[in-house]
């Protein structure tokens, strides 16, 4: 039984004095990911994470981990100590354990990042081949096709063997590039946009605004499904609920219909912004895309985000719409998204919106309209929940 895997990361290797800080924050995702099985170890070692498995089953490990941000590929693997007769037996053994699907032909490739070891590359793999090919009569060598490639790699702390490597989903580990607050909808688009920019690195603090009575408690649970979702792949999100029926009603109250969708989406954006300040969270997020819809013209886009300073980031911008849907099925969220429950943004649409509203057109429209009172009352009525990896609490 496999008893060691290897992750390996990519990009952290590259970041200089900074890398042990991701390191400890890509460990500290892999425990989270890995709670089920408590008698896991994980210990760093030359640029890469050994997950000792003390039983815990490999295939249902690796397919954890292969969720954790960060983790480029991984393997299971034999470590042995180095003698070569050993690495030899425990390379046969390994192959015959990894190779249920009866392999005929097979290469070794070693590598040798000790270099006070005795053999050279060449050799291992000469004399690991070699042992493999007697404890397995009918085997062939074949270097260019193989069916089977089997590492070997002396390094001083021991003998590592290796089949497949799984590739895993990459990117920066969740939490190592600080907080962003995400506009969470329930479409398709906004789950989209936090999953690129958790790949990125960063925490979710999800934010939703949900027009109770308006729209139904069956639009807020797909929202809390999806943001479940999320923290499925970034161990932790929080989720504030923002109370938006006075708003909505304040602007059907106070400025032109034409208008409407605009000066909502400035309102959402004022009060993201404000929990922004409080929780101290750096950017937002949103699922926005170029031209998908009217108020996702350059001219909204300016105009909406007129009202804060912040840096809003738009992952998708430049995304099109069956590339969002391919992700959103392959990050798990599409099904949850599509299901009919009405949102906020498709209660009172207009049956003319200004797809290009200017800034003057919008500060006339918004002259009546008590937009800190409504963003203090939204804000008071905010609720806050945070999703775990497996559940919420
Ligand atoms: P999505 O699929 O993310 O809902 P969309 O194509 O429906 O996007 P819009 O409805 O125009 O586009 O919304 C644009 C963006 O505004 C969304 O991607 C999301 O980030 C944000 N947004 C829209 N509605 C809400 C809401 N009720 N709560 C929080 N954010 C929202
Ligand atoms: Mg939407």
């Amino acid at each position: 039984m496999v008893e060691h895997v290897i992750a390996r990361y990519g990009e952290i290797s590259l970041k200089g004095k900074n890398r042990s800080d991701f390191e400890r924050v890509l460990v500290r995702n892999m425990q989270r990911a890995l709670e089920l099985w408590p008698q896991v170890r994980l210990e760093r070692t030359s640029g890469r994470i050994m997950v000792t498995l003390n039983e815990a089953p490999a295939d249902e490990v690796i397919a954890r981990l292969r969720k954790v941000f960060g983790i480029i590929s991984l393997s299971p693997v034999e470590v042995t100590d180095t003698e070569i007769s050993r690495v030899i037996e425990v390379a046969a053994r390994f192959v015959q354990e990894q190779t249920k699907d009866h392999p005929q032909t097979f290469k070794v490739e070693a590598r040798r990042p000790n270099k006070q070891y005795p053999l050279n590359s060449m050799e291992i793999a000469a004399q690991v081949g070699a042992g493999i090919l007697k404890a397995n009569p009918g085997w062939s060598v074949d270097v260019h096709t193989p069916d089977l490639t089997v590492f070997v790699e002396l390094r001083s702390e021991g003998a590592f063997i290796y089949g497949e490597k799984v590739p895993a989903v990459g990117g920066l580990p969740v939490g190592s590039g600080g907080r962003v607050g995400l506009l969470l909808s329930g479409g398709i688009d906004s789950p989209v946009a936090g999953w690129l920019a958790m790949k990125r690195g960063v925490e979710l603090e999800a934010i939703h605004f949900h027009s109770f009575p308006f729209t139904s408690e069956r639009a807020l649970q797909k929202v809390e499904t999806l943001a479940g979702i999320l923290a499925q792949w970034g161990t932790r999100v929080r989720l504030h609920t923002v109370h938006f029926t006075d708003v909505q009603t304040a602007i059907r109250k106070h400025c032109p219909e034409n208008l409407g969708i605009t000066i909502m989406r400035r309102m959402m954006l004022r009060i993201a912004a404000e929990i922004s300040s409080q929780r101290r969270l750096l950017a937002l997020v949103t699922g926005e895309s170029l031209g998908q819809v009217a108020s996702q013209t350059l001219e909204s886009i300016h105009v909406i985000n007129e009202v804060t300073h912040l840096p809003v980031l738009r992952p998708l911008i430049a995304e099109d719409k069956v590339d969002i849907i391919r992700r959103s099925r392959e990050i798990g969220t599409y099904e949850t998204s599509i299901l009919p429950f009405e949102d906020c943004c498709t209660i009172f649409v207009p049956k003319s919106p200004r797809t290009r509203p200017t800034l003057t057109e919008v500060y006339d429209a918004e002259k009546n309209l008590p937009v800190d009172e409504l963003v203090r009352g939204a804000i008071e009525r905010t609720t806050l929940k945070t999703f775990l990896m497996d559940h919420e609490v």
